[in-house]
């Protein structure tokens, strides 16, 4: 039995944010309690009545329908890495690579996005050249790109501003826009390339060229390969039961910690602990505090005790997007697309960002005969569509599946989810914000930040930064105790 001297010791983290930030965040808390046998109580407290944010998944009559999230990046190992601590590991799945492309929409119909072609820049010109995405002019524009003079300063730069310089507007307006500014639905104009694709920043620097530094990739990457041996991962990965196995396992470690429906609205100190109080007025007292709440509500509960912080929280802008899920029967497709998805520039000026075909991504998605499809709505560029009803974005969608994919059957079931408030922004001069939070946030004793707002919105990005904030908070605890 414990004495009462060692009660006394037992110290409290509090992690407010149920996403898979402050699930990492609370897990990675309970492993290093563990290892290093610390006391220590941890309480996760969520502002809704479910954990995992976009990690949200409909299992039902044979199909695996992804309401969010529908995948992670395999070359950053952290999500991989926790579902294998958490016994996930042969749950882990991967990409189908024989439906390998990704299509753009031009003139109203689905084109091959040319082979080799990285988010904004192609490794080799020939597919440029054989493909009809580009009008002459703009592969002549593309095939310039190794003859720009690379920029000398390190100021940060729009997405708009890096592509049209290096290769001219086309590439802009057809691929960069809704392929790199797709996954963060955001407007070109304003997304910094530092924050966001920082690999091509460091191309044009070290090779005076984003094709040389595409081309220099491939070669070190094929010579890896040719040293490795045994299975390699594809690109994406998920789970044979979806997205939300993860936030799924976290919940069945974390069990009781987690208290939903906990809106904390402010935090003050009391004595040496912090004071959380929810908008309901409970208040729960903790020796650590992380914040992972997106930042609009990190800045409002920190603003008594960090204003400036808060000030520049506040300053973080967010977008909202929805997913609708369709299932229709496989003779429902008149020719079945044999891709991943297709992405919608802007310039096209239709009411979706972006269409998948999850059962041809990932196998088991959908029973045989059948076929799951997505569509992506919103974002920065498309926030009329967020202001419709649910019947308009179902109606959209199917319009625009019917003009794009050639379906005018009925589907058989549609789900759709709306995501409010779900993006974060990463604007030009979003790193030295955060490096600025950053360095406000490290005077605030026993406090971290952790999330998407930061360092990285993928979902590995978000477990290493709730990871990070907790291996910080458990050092100060344990140096206290
Ligand atoms: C539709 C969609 C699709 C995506 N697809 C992918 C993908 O395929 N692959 C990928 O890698 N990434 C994807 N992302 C990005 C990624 O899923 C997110 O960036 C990530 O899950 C965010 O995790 P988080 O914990 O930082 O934030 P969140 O998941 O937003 O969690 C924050 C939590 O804090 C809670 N909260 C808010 N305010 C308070 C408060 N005051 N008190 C207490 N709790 C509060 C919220 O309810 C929420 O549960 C997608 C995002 C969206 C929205």
């Amino acid at each position: 039995m414990p004495s009462t001297n060692a009660k006394s010791q037992i110290k409290r983290a509090a992690v407010v944010g149920g996403g898979i930030a402050g699930l990492s965040a609370a897990y990675r808390l309970r492993e290093l309690a563990a290892t290093r046998e610390i006391p220590l109580e941890v309480t996760l407290l969520e502002r809704g009545d479910r954990v995992g944010g976009p990690l949200e998944t409909i299992r039902r009559d044979g199909f695996v329908i992804e309401t969010g999230a529908d995948s992670f990046l395999s070359e950053k190992l952290w999500a991989a890495e926790l579902a294998r601590r958490l016994g996930l590991g042969a749950e882990l799945i991967s990409t189908r690579e024989i439906y390998r492309r990704t299509f753009v929409v031009r003139a109203g119909r689905l084109v091959a996005i040319p082979a080799g072609f990285s988010l904004l820049a192609p490794a080799h010109l020939g597919p440029v050249f054989r493909s009809p995405l580009f009008s002459i002019l703009g592969k002549l524009r593309i095939a310039l790109e190794p003859f720009i003079p690379a920029r000398k300063d390190d100021a940060d730069e729009s997405l708009e501003s890096f592509v049209t310089r290096r290769l001219g507007r086309e590439v802009l307006e057809r691929v960069a826009q809704p392929l790199a500014g797709g996954i963060y639905t955001a407007d070109p104009r304003r997304l910094s390339i530092a924050a966001t694709i920082p690999r091509f920043v460091e191309m044009e620097r070290r090779y005076g060229s984003v094709i040389k530094g595409l081309r220099a990739a491939e070669q070190a990457s094929a010579a890896k390969n040719r040293d490795v041996s045994g299975a390699r991962w594809s690109m994406f990965q998920s789970f044979k039961a979806g997205m939300a196995s993860l936030p799924e396992a976290l919940t069945a470690k974390l069990g009781g910690s987690i208290r939903k429906s906990a809106d904390i609205v402010a935090m003050s100190r009391e004595g040496a602990r912090w004071r959380l109080v929810t908008s309901a007025g409970d208040a729960t007292l903790a020796d650590a505090v992380i914040v992972t709440a997106p930042a609009y509500a990190a800045a409002r509960i920190l603003s008594p005790v960090a204003p400036r912080a808060a000030n520049l929280l506040g300053q973080i802008s967010y977008a909202s997007a929805a997913t609708v899920n369709l299932t229709f029967k496989e003779s429902d497709f008149p020719a079945p697309p044999e891709a991943f998805g297709f992405v919608v520039p802007a310039i096209e000026r239709r009411k979706i960002i972006a269409g998948s075909f999850s059962s041809l991504k990932f196998e088991g998605r959908a029973p045989n005969g059948a076929v799951l499809a997505r569509a992506f709505v919103g974002g920065v560029l498309q926030t009329e569509m967020m202001r419709s009803s649910d019947d308009e974005i179902v109606a959209a969608v199917r319009d625009e599946f019917r003009t794009l994919l050639a379906i005018i059957a009925t589907p058989q079931t549609v789900d759709l989810r709306r995501w409010p408030d779900s993006m974060p922004q990463y604007e030009v001069g979003h790193l030295s914000r955060v490096a600025e939070i950053e360095k406000l946030v490290a005077e605030i004793p026993a406090f971290a930040i952790a999330g998407a707002a930061y360092r990285g919105v993928g979902i590995p990005d978000c477990v290493r930064s709730g990871e990070q904030a907790a291996d910080r908070i458990f050092d100060a605890l344990a140096s206290d105790s």
